[in-house]
């Protein structure tokens, strides 16, 4: 086991089973560098960063499909079955934050192309009572998010008083034909971080909108997406990303 090759690859199926049997041996047999390694790994997709996290949703969207499978070629019920099962805990957030954007309907069904894969080190498919609760507390965090956003955070918007270069009125116009136009496109699939990210591409191309309450936007969002990441793992559990950082990934 000492002589496990230390890159791992994550471009297919294969690649995420071969980690799953580094991290139980390296669990099983206290090898503490090498669980670590593999941890670490795993969080380049499932990240414990926003900017890891944009990072793959990107990823999702551009990469090819490998076998009838698209990135990130492993169903998050198999990370978060994975990590449950060798207690890493630094990846669960955002796997069921991924996951939250899956119908409950289809997870209990458990017959998704990546979920019906024989493999010896294939993880249970079936989502647990325990994260069937985490799923649940993580998907109403998710639609309250994206109603926050809508209703209060554009909604409510107005030109920035100082530095508005249009009498404010046009601006405030704008951010209330944003709201209009953002409560029309969401729905219980939506991930409110990636669409607040569209909404600020919807606003830079509204002329009628000036340029300093355009950057502004921008700005507050940026600062409500770090808040709204900061607060991931607190939704279904006691601890913050540093908690969860010490626990796993220092060994
Ligand atoms: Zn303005």
């Amino acid at each position: 086991m000492f002589f496990v090759q230390s890159t791992f690859t994550t471009s297919s199926l294969d690649d995420f089973f071969y980690l799953a049997g580094i991290l139980r041996l390296s669990t099983k047999y206290f090898v503490g560098h090498l669980r670590t390694q593999a941890i670490r790994h795993l969080t380049q997709t499932w990240s414990f960063t926003l900017r890891g996290h944009d990072d793959m949703v990107e990823l999702a969207l551009q990469s090819p499909v490998v076998e009838n499978m698209s990135h990130p070629y492993v169903h998050p019920i198999h990370i978060l079955n994975l990590a449950r099962e060798v207690n890493v805990r630094i990846i669960v957030p955002s796997t069921l934050y991924f996951l939250s954007l899956y119908p409950l309907i289809d997870i209990l069904r458990a017959d998704h192309p990546k979920l019906v894969v024989k493999h010896p080190s294939r993880p249970s498919s079936q989502i647990s009572t325990g994260d069937i609760e985490a799923y649940i507390l993580m998907f109403q965090y998710r639609l309250d998010v994206i109603l926050g956003f809508v209703r209060h955070f554009v909604g409510e918007r107005t030109a920035h008083t100082a530095t508005c270069l249009n009498n404010q009125t046009p601006c405030t116009r704008g951010f209330a034909r944003l709201a209009a136009r953002l409560s029309r496109s969401w729905n219980t699939r939506t991930g409110p971080l990636h669409y607040m990210m569209q909404a600020v591409e919807e606003l830079s191309d509204d002329g009628s909108v000036c340029l300093p309450c355009r950057r502004s936007f921008r700005e507050d969002v940026i600062r409500l997406r770090e808040q709204i990441w900061d607060n991931l793992p607190v939704v279904i559990s006691s601890a913050t990303w540093d908690d969860l950082k010490a626990m796993d990934l220092t060994s």
